[in-house]
């Protein structure tokens, strides 16, 4: 279910993924299919994680990785969950077909530089 509210979002993003819902900056990014997709997969995280539990981890890796890269666009972009979801999101059967709990993979792989 995709929600438009333009004014909830920091500049430097355009979407947020709250299960059930799917939340854009603006209406034309409904037809962004890579970005739709990256937040379903996210809804499926968020699915084999009850919901509360995605958001602790999620917000745990990246106090923690704030602390380890001192940048938070670095520390977001190694979040175990997002490496998951930008490394598959032009996979577009990925959400529907991935392994449940496929973001721990990602939790220790060699982390992003940029
Ligand atoms: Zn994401």
């Amino acid at each position: 279910m995709v929600l438009i509210i333009p004014y909830i979002f920091p500049s430097t993003f355009n979407a947020l993924a709250v299960w059930p819902f799917i939340i854009l900056r603006e209406p034309a990014l409904r037809s962004d299919y890579v970005l739709i997709h990256h937040e379903r997969i996210h809804l499926r995280q968020q699915l084999e994680l009850l919901w509360v539990f995605f958001f602790i981890i999620y917000l745990t890796e990246f106090l923690a990785k704030i602390i380890i890269y001192r940048q938070p666009k670095l520390a977001y972009r190694n979040i175990s969950f997002e490496r998951e979801a930008y490394e598959n999101e032009y996979d577009l059967d990925y959400a529907r077909n991935k392994p449940l709990w496929s973001f721990v993979g990602y939790i220790f792989k060699r982390p992003l530089k940029y």
